[in-house]
C-alpha cells in the first residue's frame, strides 16, 4: 500500500492507518473515496500510454454485445 490515509474497520466502525483493525483485527477500508479532480492534467499521458487512438484500442474496448454470451 503506497498511500497512508485513513481506514475504516468494516467489523466495529473504528478508524486507522492500517488495513487491519488494530481493536478487532478486521479487515478495513478506505475512509473516503478516491481524490478526483475534473481537471484529470494527467490524462493526456495516460491517453497516449493506452494507445487509444489506434482501431485496436477501440475494438478491445467492453460492448453489450459480449455480456449477452
Ligand atoms: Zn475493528
Amino acid at each position: 500500500m503506497a498511500r497512508t490515509r485513513l481506514q475504516k474497520c468494516t467489523a466495529c466502525g473504528a478508524y486507522g492507518f492500517s488495513e487491519t483493525c488494530e481493536k478487532c483485527g478486521a479487515q478495513a477500508q478506505a475512509a473516503g473515496p478516491m481524490r478526483f479532480s475534473p481537471e484529470d492534467t494527467r490524462a493526456d499521458i495516460r491517453r497516449k500510454l493506452k494507445d487509444v487512438e489506434s482501431k485496436q484500442w477501440a475494438a478491445n474496448l467492453p460492448s453489450p454485445e459480449d455480456e449477452e454470451e
